[in-house]
Parts: structure tokens; C-alpha cells; sequence
């Protein structure tokens, strides 16, 4: 049995949920106590703060577990990084008042700086030769400047607006943050085989989140065209169609060159397009 430590809520909880019913693992979980069980899986889930999440899986008593890379390095426990998982985005940034003429991190210097993070500040400050004096707090960090508590904070941002009605801006920013699957050093056989598993279904949901499939007509004489231009996982499907000199083409195409390809396709005459989302993928 493998057990997996996530966040009991939070930003973290839904796409953590998400996750794992996308990997097709039911939880027997009715009324959200401290841990639940998975039907079909060999899974049990522990819902935590994220802040303890780090030291759980370091003393073995989850063997993996979901939390951002902001809480795991500046916890700064010893435990592996096994999978990156895109939700939970965010950076650890330097604020200051507005009304501050920032030119340089030089301009730092002396300053009182507020935050939950202060290994992470303290590493940041020391790489570029400031030196302040950091004021750690638990949280409400971005009111730290207005209630005369401090002179600029170091905190989460994902669109800014909080910074932004605080009378802040962003000046430095000292990590670009995602959640992570985060594991145990000395995971047992039977637990590392489960989790190998667990990486294989969350691989291919991902994979297929970055991919499309796509279905068109091209004529015969631009194929060889739309096969460099598409060339799916192993080589595109190629079916004639029932009219002269047509063909039916199938294949994956990655999210990030969609647009792009779709152009060159109607350049290359390719026709009646359709583009399918794909529900799981394994190359
Ligand atoms: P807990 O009660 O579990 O301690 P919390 O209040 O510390 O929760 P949340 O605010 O739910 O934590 O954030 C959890 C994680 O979500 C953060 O550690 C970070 O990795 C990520 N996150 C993404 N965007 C933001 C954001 N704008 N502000 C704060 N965290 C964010
Ligand atoms: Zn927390």
C-alpha cells in the first residue's frame, strides 16, 4: 500500500482530487476525513497542511505526497522531486511599497522584508550580496508594508492583484513555482513498483493533456507534406478516400504547435479538419 499525503484544502486540493480520478483511482471518501482509501488502487490518501506534507514524507509517514516546490525547498527536506505536475503555478517574489523608486536589488539593502519564506529569502539575499533584516510571519504577509511591520514582504504571487491592492509591486522574483509529486528516499519494493505504476497513468494523462488528435482529407500530391508536418507517434494513418486521389489522414499533434500547424495544413490543401482531445496517451 502506497500512501500519498496531499493538501486538505487549499489551492492544492481540487487539482490533487483531479489528478488522481484522471489516473482513474476512486477514493472512499464521503465526508473528508484524515485519511481515505482508493477502491482500485493500492493507494491510501492523507489529507494535510501542505506545510507539513515535506516532513511527513520525509519520516516515512506518507511515502509520497503533492505540495508546491516553494513549501518543499524551503522546508528543505531530503526527499526526491519525481514528477513536475503543472497545476499550482506561482512565483516567490520580492514586493515593495509603489510609491519606492526601485532601480536595483542593491536598493534592498538595510530593509526590514517581511515573509513565510525565510530560508528561501535568506539563500536569495545572500547570492546577491544583501543584506536585510528578515522578519518571518505566518501569514497576511501583504499587509506587512501598510501596518508599519515591515518594508517590503516576500510572498506568493500568481496574477499580482493582492500585491497590487495592497499598494505593492513586484520587484524580484526568486522562484518560479508548480506542485509537485515529491517521494520518500527509501520507498520499499512493493511501494516503489505502486508508485512506478502511479507514474505511468499520471504520465499519460498529462501527455494526452499536451496533445490533440487530428483527423483531415488531404489530396494525394500535398501528403508528403502533411507528414512532415505531422508526425504523430509513430508515423501518421493514412486511408484513401472513396473519391480519386484523396486521402483521410490521422494523427497527434502537441498543444503548443496547434495553431501553427493548422495554418500550414490549409497551405498544404488539407481539408475538413477535426480535432479531438485525448483522454490518455502512452508513448
Ligand atoms: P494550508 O492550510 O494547507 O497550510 P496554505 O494557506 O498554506 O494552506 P494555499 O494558499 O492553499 O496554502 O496554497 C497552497 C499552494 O498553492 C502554495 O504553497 C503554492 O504552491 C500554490 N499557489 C499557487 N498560486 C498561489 C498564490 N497566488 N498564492 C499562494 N499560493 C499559491
Ligand atoms: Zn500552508
Amino acid at each position: 500500500m502506497l500512501k500519498i499525503a496531499i493538501q486538505k484544502s487549499g489551492r492544492l486540493y481540487e487539482d490533487s482530487i483531479k489528478l488522481l480520478k484522471e489516473c482513474g483511482i476512486e477514493l472512499n471518501n464521503g465526508n473528508k476525513q484524515l485519511k481515505a482509501a482508493a477502491y482500485n488502487f493500492p493507494l491510501e490518501v492523507y489529507f494535510l497542511r501542505d506545510d507539513d506534507i515535506p516532513q511527513y514524507v520525509y519520516d516515512g509517514v506518507a511515502d509520497i505526497g503533492i505540495v508546491g516546490e516553494n513549501v518543499l525547498l524551503e522546508k528543505d527536506k531530503n526527499i526526491d522531486i519525481v514528477y513536475k505536475l503543472g497545476f499550482g503555478r506561482c512565483r516567490l517574489s520580492i514586493a515593495v511599497p509603489k510609491s519606492m523608486g526601485y532601480t536595483s536589488i542593491a536598493e534592498l539593502d538595510g530593509l526590514k522584508i517581511a515573509t513565510t519564506y525565510p530560508l528561501l529569502l535568506e539563500k536569495f539575499l545572500k547570492e546577491n550580496n544583501v543584506n536585510v533584516e528578515i522578519h518571518e510571519i505566518s501569514g497576511s504577509v501583504e499587509i506587512a508594508p501598510g501596518i508599519g511591520l515591515a518594508d517590503a514582504i516576500c510572498d506568493l504571487v500568481s496574477s499580482g492583484s493582492t500585491l497590487f491592492t495592497n499598494g505593492l509591486k513586484e520587484v524580484e522574483t526568486i522562484l518560479m513555482s508548480q506542485a509537485v509529486l515529491a517521494a520518500n528516499k527509501d520507498l520499499s519494493i512493493e511501494n516503489r513498483e505502486i508508485l512506478q505504476k502511479l507514474l505511468l497513468r499520471i504520465n499519460a494523462v498529462k501527455t494526452a493533456k499536451n496533445n490533440k488528435y487530428i483527423l483531415l482529407n488531404a489530396p494525394n500530391s500535398q501528403l508528403k507534406n502533411i507528414f512532415d508536418l505531422l508526425p504523430g507517434m509513430k508515423s501518421p494513418t493514412v486511408v484513401p478516400l472513396a473519391e480519386e486521389g484523396w486521402s483521410s489522414v490521422q494523427s497527434v499533434v502537441n498543444e503548443n504547435d496547434f495553431w501553427e500547424v493548422i495554418e500550414k495544413l490549409k497551405q498544404y490543401e488539407a481539408e475538413g479538419i477535426i480535432v479531438i482531445p485525448i483522454e490518455k496517451m502512452i508513448v
